[in-house]
């Protein structure tokens, strides 16, 4: 950590900030320039309170040096990281797409969309039986009855399930229905018990991007669930919140380049929330992967304009069978497989 002080520091204001470095258990080196007076704090940066160096008048700028996140950071682990999901893996030399409904609605219609999601090659099928809806009369999702439903259809298929987890209430749950990937929405990116909570347990999990969370805070976020004992963590990028209206969100495809570098873990994307509409999917899926995303999730429904949530940025099974097969050609060029 590197302390600047103002160029008209005394000597007391110094020591002063020498014996605060001290105090938090690192070691102080003043190194006085011409026009100003810099110092060194050497030791773990953990144990620096950065707001409290800051408060001190004579302190001009306070920078760290190292990462605040470590676990997930690349420093600590320099290969890929591969999540193993139901045997399926995530994050190595091959893509996967992670496809199913927005929500959860019918026996029937999850029956289909397993079917559908089979028939075009993708290894995972995801569905919400809890919807984070902006408004409290939408539908919020069929509940408990949609985790069995859904389990059904996919088993059916050997499709590891993945489904969103709002309410730490409802973590048991989860675990007792076998859901194979818990994932936290935008809007849950910085619930930080209920990240603390996807901790405790090993069942992996996708993060996806605060709506408008800078990288460092969505690492952080990640640092979290790792800090507390699950490192089966996977980005999942799904547009951030702009000036357009054009669509529903910007798709970051220069945050795939961002976390590939700073992160060990998987790094998906959801073009399905990004686009807000089917028409843009396809393009930005295939961006995604030539970018080098490690899979996608792509939300598909048997008869997208009947979708109970989300209809108007639903594939058909014959658009996500043709997609799948643009992705494969993308995937090959850049010496990948899917
Ligand atoms: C979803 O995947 O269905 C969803 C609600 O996504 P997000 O949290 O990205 O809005
Ligand atoms: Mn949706």
């Amino acid at each position: 950590m590197i302390i600047i002080l103002r160029s008209e520091a005394s000597d007391a204001d110094i020591q002063a900030v020498e014996q605060k470095i001290r105090n938090m258990g690192l070691e102080p080196h003043v190194s006085k320039g011409v026009q100003r007076i810099v110092v060194g704090a050497i030791g773990d940066e953990t144990k620096v309170d950065k707001e409290a160096l800051e408060a001190l008048p004579c302190v001009e700028n306070v920078v760290r040096v190292m990462k605040p996140y470590k676990i997930v950071s690349r420093d600590s682990h320099h290969a890929d990281t591969v999540i193993d999901v139901g045997g399926v893996p995530i994050g190595g030399n091959k893509l996967q797409v992670i496809a199913g409904p927005c929500s959860v609605e019918t026996a029937e219609q999850m029956q289909q969309s397993a079917d559908a999601v089979a028939a075009a090659g993708c290894r995972l099928m995801r569905g919400g039986a809890f919807k984070p809806r902006t408004s409290p009369y939408a539908f919020q999702g069929v509940g408990v009855e949609g985790l069995e439903m859904f389990q059904k259809a996919a088993k059916a298929h050997n499709l590891p399930i993945v489904t969103e987890l709002m309410d730490v209430r409802m973590l048991d749950t989860f675990l007792d229905h076998n859901v194979d990937v818990i994932q936290i929405g935008t809007r849950n990116m910085q619930n930080f018990d209920l990240l603390k909570e996807v901790g405790k347990v090993h069942t992996p999990v996708i993060l996806k991007r605060g709506m408008s969370a800078t990288i460092s805070e969505w690492l952080m976020a990640a640092e979290y669930i790792a800090a507390n004992g699950n490192h089966n963590i996977i980005f999942c990028e799904r547009g951030v919140r702009t000036f357009e209206t054009a669509y529903r969100n910007m798709l970051d495809v220069t945050a795939i380049s961002v976390l590939k570098r700073e992160t060990h873990l998987p790094v998906i994307i959801d073009p399905s929330h990004a686009g807000g509409k089917a028409w843009m999917v396809p393009s930005l899926a295939r961006a995604a992967v030539a970018a080098g995303a490690d899979g996608l999730l792509i939300e598909v429904h048997p008869r997208p304009s009947e979708a109970w949530c989300d209809a108007d940025q639903a594939l058909s099974p014959d658009q996500i069978n043709k997609l799948m097969g643009e992705l494969k050609g993308i995937a090959q060029v850049i010496g990948r497989d899917l």
